[in-house]
């Protein structure tokens, strides 16, 4: 396919913008009879090339508005959206059009291909808004766009001639007309049966794997499953990914709840985060660097019984059984480490909220317990042994 397809980024960036997207604080509000309503309430987002990332939420939850901010459909009332290094957000309405033109590849739902243009034409009409190729080139070029999507036979026909899976076929070829880096898809299958809709999504993973840059809103659970990276959006807010992804089992809404709670930290090389027998305040997930778990016996010397990466969470043995922290945790010696952390009443009132969660937690403590138990005791053994044989 990379024969047609080659533009995989936008060059050098300055270095203040390190991500192909970024956005910050962007809030929408949209004027109603009721007053403002903010439809995105302040998103903070990067999304790096190559990434496949599936955005997925419940119906008005914002992830059109969301996708809308990023085409430069719609802008946003408040904050930045930076693409390739360019601040969209600044870009006149015909700045827009031809940047997107070239840059993005949109794939919709209803598949709006226009009704009185052939197949062909459709396919072309981006090369020739935004003047790419040769007038022949543009021709075989669509062409051979169309042939990739396995519809070259529908050229000559009408939109309204073909199949919704051909229809869909055809957006998609008209989408990579210009060899855009981005391609955004909003609800790509979702007028599509569940077969068509696998093989559009194949389609979608192979231009991936070719190294273009794809975002994809979906309703389908089975397909945001398959991405690489997947941003849940609630209530006009982005879930905390981190979150997600440590606590898969809760609810969009538990996961909104615990979000809007979360404190980033960092500490410092070696620096403890959590002290063995003092109360319990947090729970902890960490999102940079490494933590070092260690047990400190009576009288002898600490004890590493593990070391957490980045994802991993610790701190919930103590929150669930009310007492003490049995265990320290510090920061490796060699670097920082970054961590999002979660109040006690919080965690508390989400594992109550949810029965899964909550005994997922459970086993986890419970094997975090034994293993921190059997090692102690040899262990221990064997430095008490050292020490007495020591004049
Ligand atoms: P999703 O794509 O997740 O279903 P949308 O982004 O389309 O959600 O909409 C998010 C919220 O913003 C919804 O409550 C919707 O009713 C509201 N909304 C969207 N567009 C407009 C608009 N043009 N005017 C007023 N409200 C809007
Ligand atoms: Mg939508």
């Amino acid at each position: 396919m990379l024969k047609f397809l080659t533009r995989l980024g936008f060059g050098e960036r300055a270095p203040e913008y390190p991500h192909l997207i970024d956005l910050r604080g962007v809030k929408k509000a949209y004027k109603t009879d009721a007053g403002e309503f903010l439809a995105l309430k302040g998103i903070d987002l990067t999304i790096d090339a190559g990434e496949f990332v599936g955005i997925i939420g419940k119906s008005g939850s914002g992830k059109s508005t969301l996708i809308n901010m990023l085409t430069g459909i719609d802008r946003p009332s408040e904050g930045e959206v930076y693409i390739g290094g360019k601040p969209i957000h600044k870009f006149t309405e015909a700045q827009m059009a031809k940047w997107r033109g070239r840059e993005q590849g949109i794939i919709f739902q209803f598949f709006q291909l226009m009704p009185t243009l052939t197949v062909l034409e459709n396919v072309m009409l981006p090369m020739d808004f935004c003047n790419m190729y040769t007038p022949r080139g543009r021709r075989e070029r669509a062409l051979e766009l169309l042939d990739l999507m396995g519809v070259a036979h529908t050229a000559s026909k009408l939109p309204t001639m073909i199949s919704g899976g051909q229809q869909q076929r055809v957006a998609i070829a008209r989408a990579l007309a210009n060899d855009p880096p981005i391609i955004v898809a909003d609800e790509p299958t979702g007028n599509l049966d569940s077969r068509t809709a696998r093989q559009v999504f194949a389609l979608f993973e192979e231009l991936v794997a070719e190294g273009k840059t794809f975002l994809m809103v979906t309703h389908d659970d089975d397909l945001a499953q398959r991405v690489g990276r997947t941003i849940v959006i609630a209530d006009g807010q982005i879930v905390n990914e981190w979150l997600a992804r440590a606590l898969p089992t809760l609810s969009q809404d538990l996961l909104v709840k615990a979000t809007n709670r979360l404190v980033a930290r960092t500490y410092a090389p070696g620096e403890p985060i959590i002290l063995q027998d003092t109360p319990a305040d947090c729970f902890y997930i960490i999102t940079k660097g490494q933590a070092e778990v260690y047990l400190q016996p009576p009288n002898g010397h600490p004890i590493l019984v593990e070391t957490l990466n980045p994802g991993q969470f610790f701190g919930e043995m103590a929150l669930i059984n009310g007492g003490v922290r049995t265990a320290n945790v510090s920061a490796v010696r060699s670097n920082p480490v970054e961590v999002i952390a979660l109040d006690q009443p919080t965690f508390v009132e989400i594992l109550e909220e949810s029965e899964e969660t909550q005994q997922i937690i459970e086993q986890v403590a419970a094997e975090r317990r034994r293993f921190a138990g059997v090692e102690r005791a040899p262990l221990a053994d064997a430095l008490a042994q050292q020490s007495s044989q020591q004049p």
